[in-house]
This record gives structure tokens, C-alpha cells and sequence, in this order.
């Protein structure tokens, strides 16, 4: 469960920081070239110890083949003889001289003189071939290597020849580079201790990084929300004081006793124009803070979209007559979905009445339609229009496009945003199609209610 739940975790990590895999990748890279490195160099140093030993041994048995014939004759002068080049060279285990015994039925090879006397007189087990090879050919030393009990031995012969020229016996060394070994694997030890520091380091590094990550991710909200603060008071303050300096001054001219009544209607009405603006604008704001801290109401009812939409458009038909603008319903009869009727209102309000708002000869039509199972809402006008790069940040909180056509037009750019977030939260989607100086598209799909 805890593994499961770290593994979840790690994963989230990676999802939410996919710079975090090209640390990975690299920490991987390092860890598998180092090893590679290490590896093939303990290889090439085996390899290297190997030939320097079969040289070294090679050329004192060719020293000393010669030698021994000189004093073949004194025993015990050639055992001090092999004793002192033993010392002389720790790796040799056993240096003997061996010949096959006389009885040529069993031909065994025996030891005749040792730098151990105690092996005197033993057999010679398993290194025919290499002897004979050795007899066969005087004037080479041969090497072969073999494995006791896990123990790298080789095995070097050299056969030693008299003045006379006649076949004396064989030159035979066992050398073991088990120290040479030891230390090659000591070396890979301290390699692999090594590594495991470097991937420490690295994982140290790795979580380090994530935090920076973090940092900068942290670094880049806290901007945005600069930013969105910044975007908030200049949108507050310009769109507050518009409607404010509508009511003060409709309200001194009301104070005018000479104004007559039909000033006086058309001053009121400014005024509550102006109320209504700042109410819409309040609403929105306080939309915002609903739907960022969660506490948005939802309640999803079953809601015929004709008759919702029905309400929506005969309300902004006068304005968009007033705009001269055709508004066109192609409203679909039967088309039920399941959605908190006050929010979809909203969302039609919205989108009409940007709509309305951003067009300013032609028309805006709402249709509705079902697609794939789907039911569509499509509030397309031959407005403005937008570039693509306005149509990308477009639900974005306060965005609004800089043309003077929109700046000309009131709005906190937070519609849009307060829409897409109250379509997502009922299960639907919302896309925008739209060519600058031709007209948009805001195309809404919900999922077609199950029939009553
Ligand atoms: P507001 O209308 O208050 O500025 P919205 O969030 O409703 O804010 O819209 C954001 C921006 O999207 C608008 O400022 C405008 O630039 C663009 N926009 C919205 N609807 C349309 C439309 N129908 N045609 C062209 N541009 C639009």
C-alpha cells in the first residue's frame, strides 16, 4: 500500500515536472557509462596483468632451460637454483622439473627435481598435452591457464636440453595471479562504492532539482497572480468608474429643478442603466471567487433547451435590433440535458450577448442540433471576429483582445472564463471557431439528457 501509494506519488512528480525525466535520463546515462568504463577497464587491466605474467614467466624459463642443463649434474645446486628464482617471483606456486618415468608402458610424468623437495617424485596429473607439446618443440615455452576451485592457475613448460643436445626433462611452473585478482577486484569494489556515491549524489541532485522545479513553478503562479492583480485593479477601476461617473452625473443633473420631465425620465433611466452595470459586474466578480473557492452551487435538473433558450433570445432580440443585427434561432424541438437551468442561462447570456456586443453589421444566429449522441448549442455572429492568437486565450481570466473594436465595448474580460468554467463543471465542453474581420462560432456539446 505504502509502495503503491510512493510509486502514485512519483508518478504525479513526473506528470507535473516532465523536466524531471530528462534528469532521470541523464542520471541513467552517467550511472551506465561509468560502469561501462569501469567494466571494460578491469577487463583490459585482467587481460594486460595476464600477458605481462606469460612474458615474464616465459622469458625466465627460456633463461633458465639453458641454465639447468650447465648444472643437471648437481641437484642440489639446481634446487637453489629454483628456490631463488621462486622467491624472486611470488607468483610461481610450484617450480619443478619433470620427465616421464622410464616404464614406458605407464610414460607418467614425474617430478625430478623441486623447489619443494616434498613433491619430488610425484606424478604429474592432467598436463600431458601441455608437456609433450613442450617436448615436441624445444625452442618454445607454452602457457595454458586453468581454474582450481575457482583459482586462475597457469601452467608454463619449457623443455630443458643438454649440451649434448639430448631431451633432459621439462621446465614446469604453476603460477596463480590470485593477488593480481584480488586486487582487480578490490579495484572494482571500490568502482562500485564509488558508483553508489555517484548515485546518491545524483538522486540528492534529482530531488534537489524537483524542489527547484517547484520553485519555479511556484515563482511562475505567484507572477500570473501579479499579474492577474494587476489586470484586476485597471479592469476594476476603469470598469467601476464608468457606470459611477454615469450615476453622479446623472444624479447633479437631476438636482437641477429646471430639468424637465422627459430629461428627468431619460436621467433616471441612465442611472439605472449604469446600477445594472455595475451589478453585472459585481455579479461576475463574485461568479469568480464562487466557482475559484468551490463553492459555486450546481444543481442539475433534467431542462428543456428550446424553452431556455427561447427566454434568452427574446430578451436580447431589442438589443441586438437596436444594433440593427438579425438574431436567428434554429432551435431544435426535444432536446433535454441535464444541467442547472440558472447556470445555463448564464452561459447563453454570455455567449449572446458577447455575440450582440461584438458585431456590428449582419447577424448572430443560436441553433441547437444533436451530433454523435451530442447535443450542440452554436452561437455563431458575423462580428469582429479574432486572430488565432486571441482565439488560444480567449477563456483566459480578464483577457480581453486589444483591437479598439473591443476596448470600445464595456467588459471585464471574465465572461468567458466564468462560461467555460460553469460548462466543464456541468460535464460539457465549449470550443471557438473564428476568422478575424469575418465572425465567430462558440460551439457548446452537453450530453443529450436520457428521455423522460
Ligand atoms: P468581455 O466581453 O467582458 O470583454 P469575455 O470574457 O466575455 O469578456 O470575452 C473575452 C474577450 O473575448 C473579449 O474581450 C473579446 O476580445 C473576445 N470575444 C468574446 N466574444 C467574442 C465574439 N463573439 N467575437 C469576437 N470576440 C469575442
Amino acid at each position: 500500500m505504502r509502495i503503491e501509494h510512493l510509486f502514485a506519488g512519483g508518478v504525479r512528480q513526473v506528470r507535473d515536472h516532465p523536466q524531471l525525466v530528462y534528469t532521470a535520463v541523464l542520471a541513467a546515462a552517467i550511472v551506465a557509462s561509468f560502469s561501462y568504463v569501469a567494466i571494460s577497464f578491469s577487463g583490459i587491466a585482467k587481460d594486460a596483468q595476464d600477458q605481462l605474467v606469460n612474458v615474464r614467466i616465459g622469458s625466465l624459463q627460456d633463461a633458465f632451460a639453458p641454465l639447468s642443463a650447465e648444472v643437471w649434474d648437481k641437484p642440489d645446486v639446481l634446487r637453489t637454483y629454483m628456490r631463488h628464482l621462486q622467491e624472486l617471483n611470488p607468483t610461481i606456486v610450484d617450480f619443478d622439473i619433470v620427465a616421464q618415468s622410464p616404464a614406458a608402458a605407464t610414460a607418467q610424468w614425474v617430478v625430478i627435481f623441486s623447489s619443494d623437495p616434498k613433491r619430488e617424485e610425484q606424478i604429474v596429473f592432467r598436463q600431458d598435452l601441455l608437456l609433450n607439446l613442450a617436448k615436441s618443440d624445444p625452442s618454445h615455452s607454452f602457457t595454458i591457464e586453468t581454474s582450481e576451485g575457482g583459482v586462475r592457475y597457469f601452467y608454463t613448460a619449457r623443455a630443458v636440453i643438454g649440451r649434448d643436445g639430448a631431451f633432459r626433462g621439462i621446465a614446469l611452473t604453476k603460477q596463480t595471479l590470485s593477488a593480481a585478482d584480488q586486487e582487480i577486484g578490490t579495484s572494482l569494489d571500490h568502482a562500485t562504492i564509488t558508483l553508489v556515491i555517484i548515485v546518491l549524489f545524483l538522486m540528492l541532485l534529482f530531488f534537489r532539482h524537483a524542489r527547484i522545479i517547484d520553485y519555479a513553478v511556484l515563482y511562475r503562479k505567484l507572477r500570473e497572480v501579479d499579474t492577474l492583480k494587476d489586470d484586476f485593479i485597471s479592469m476594476a477601476s476603469h470598469e467601476l468608474r464608468a457606470p459611477l461617473t454615469a450615476i453622479r452625473g446623472y444624479a447633479e443633473m437631476l438636482g437641477d429643478q429646471s430639468l424637465d420631465t422627459a430629461a428627468r425620465t431619460q436621467a433616471i433611466q441612465r442611472i439605472d442603466l449604469s446600477a445594472k452595470e455595475l451589478d453585472s459586474l459585481v455579479a461576475d466578480m463574485l461568479d469568480v471567487s464562487r466557482i475559484e473557492q468551490g463553492r459555486m452551487k450546481i444543481e442539475p435538473v433534467r431542462l428543456d433547451t428550446k424553452q431556455a433558450l427561447t427566454e434568452v433570445c427574446d430578451t436580447w432580440e431589442m438589443r441586438a435590433k437596436q444594433k440593427e443585427l438579425t438574431l436567428t434561432r434554429e432551435l431544435q424541438e426535444n432536446l433535454a440535458i441535464m444541467v442547472d437551468p440558472d447556470r445555463f442561462r448564464q452561459i447563453a447570456i454570455n455567449l449572446i450577448s458577447n455575440a450582440v456586443k461584438y458585431t456590428n453589421k449582419g447577424g448572430i444566429t443560436v441553433r441547437t442540433y444533436t451530433e454523435n449522441h451530442e447535443f450542440v448549442l452554436r452561437v455563431s455572429d458575423t462580428g469582429i471576429g479574432m486572430t488565432e492568437d486571441e482565439r488560444q486565450k480567449l477563456f483566459a481570466k480578464f483577457y480581453r483582445a486589444a483591437g479598439a473594436d473591443v476596448r470600445k465595448e464595456q467588459g471585464t474580460g471574465l465572461g468567458l472564463w466564468i462560461t467555460k468554467e460553469l460548462i466543464e463543471k456541468m460535464g460539457g465542453r465549449v470550443s471557438v471557431e473564428s476568422i478575424k474581420g469575418v465572425g465567430s462560432h462558440f460551439i457548446v456539446r452537453f450530453t443529450l439528457a436520457e428521455a423522460a
